[in-house]
């Protein structure tokens, strides 16, 4: 099969949907991929290092996108690609159609299969190639908020782990799920006192079960979050309610019970964010001050780690592309249940309900 990676052009994307690793393994399969010269250069890897891979570099975007029969990408098509989409091609990448009406009707438009990163699902009920972004969000969480801790951003001067005779921060992390676990172990392992707030039970059983003891876990109510809020130096907001936005977990009134300079952030911001206060905010300019309590609140998290970024998605992505490309989509996805969940759009028709609800499109 031909298969085509062309450059991310959305606004400050650094990733690429294939690394030249996933590219060999392609390309010894027999298939043929044309990658669009420095789609990888964002994420560290020179069109030499694709060519080495086997991929064929093109100049042109339009021979990337003509000539193939399916398009790996990272981020949803902008205007200008879902006008270069054609009826025989099949388009795999984040899509996120819920929140995009117009892009929706362009796809519906265009005639292509379009397959969903983010609605493919797995045996455990898990999202299994977001679940990678949402690592790196949940890790990269409690770096910012390190840094954002420290004086010159406005923090109240505090250290992680404290030293020998001065204790540690305290950092809460609100929702256990994937981003909440990956922020509780980046603080454990720096050496903070670590809470997980969960709503569901059995979410913070298996949490106390992995953890032995070294984190606690508590029943997130009114109460514990009120308590959370006067005794955290840092609170990582990674809570999700699937279709719905964000709950308001703290409000504005509560800030003023909290440390002068302790830090907000709020991973949960792609879906409105879990504090009264958020804004969404970029890498630019990342945090930003409300009555003296840093916030940060970038909606791509893992852009700013583009290289570990690509490596983590090729790694998710690379055994549902080699379905594709061995088998074509149909029998791919027809073997497949929850890979066949990811289908959003084939043939002018919209194939997942809760797009189709949200925008009153017939499925
Ligand atoms: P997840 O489904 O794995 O976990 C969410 C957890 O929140 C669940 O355990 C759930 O029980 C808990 N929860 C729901 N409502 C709650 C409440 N009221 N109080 C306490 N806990 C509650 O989801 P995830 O993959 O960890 O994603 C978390 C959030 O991070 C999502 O909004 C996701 O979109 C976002 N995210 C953001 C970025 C970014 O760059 N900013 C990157 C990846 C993910």
């Amino acid at each position: 099969m031909r298969i085509g990676v062309p450059r991310e052009i959305k606004n400050h994307e650094y990733r690429v949907a294939l690394t030249p690793g996933g590219v060999r393994e392609l390309v010894t399969r027999g298939h043929l991929v044309c990658v669009e010269s420095d789609a990888g250069i964002g994420s560290g890897y020179t069109d030499d290092a694709y060519r080495e891979a086997g991929a064929e570099v093109m100049a042109d975007v339009a021979a990337v996108w003509a000539g193939t029969e399916l398009i790996l990408k990272v981020k949803e098509p902008q205007a200008e690609e879902v006008a270069r989409l054609r009826p025989e091609q099949t388009l795999f990448t984040y899509l996120h159609l819920a929140a995009e009406e117009r892009l929706t009707r362009g796809l519906i438009e265009s005639g292509a299969t379009c397959i969903a990163y983010e609605t493919i699902t797995d045996a455990f009920g898990g999202l299994p190639l977001l679940a990678p972004m949402s690592r790196v969000a949940g890790r990269m969480a409690v770096q910012a908020g390190a840094h954002s801790l420290e004086k010159a951003q406005g923090g109240a001067g505090i250290l992680l782990p404290g030293v020998p005779g001065v204790a540690p921060a305290k950092v809460t992390v609100i929702g256990g799920g994937v981003v909440g676990e990956n922020a509780a172990r980046m603080a454990l392992g720096l050496g903070a006192e670590v809470t997980i707030l969960d709503k569901s039970l059995a979410r913070l059983e298996v949490l106390d079960h992995r953890y032995q003891g070294q984190i606690r876990t508590v029943y997130s109510t009114r109460e514990t979050l009120d308590a959370a809020v006067r005794e955290s130096d840092m609170i990582i907001g990674a809570v999700l309610v699937p279709g719905a936005a964000a709950p308001k977990l703290i409000t504005r009134a509560m800030l003023a019970d909290m440390k002068p300079g302790s830090v907000l952030v709020d991973v949960a911001i792609d879906q409105g964010g879990c504090f009264e206060t958020s804004r969404a905010t970029t890498h630019a300019e990342p945090s930003y001050l409300v009555d003296g309590i840093v916030h940060y609140c970038v909606a791509n998290m893992p852009g700013a780690v583009a290289r570990t970024s690509t490596q983590a998605l090729t790694n998710a992505t690379l055994p549902f592309v080699l379905a594709l490309a061995d088998k074509g989509w149909k029998q791919a996805l027809a073997e497949d249940a929850h890979f066949r969940a990811g289908l959003n759009v084939h043939a002018g028709q919209l194939t997942y309900s809760a797009v189709g609800e949200a925008f009153g499109i017939g499925t």
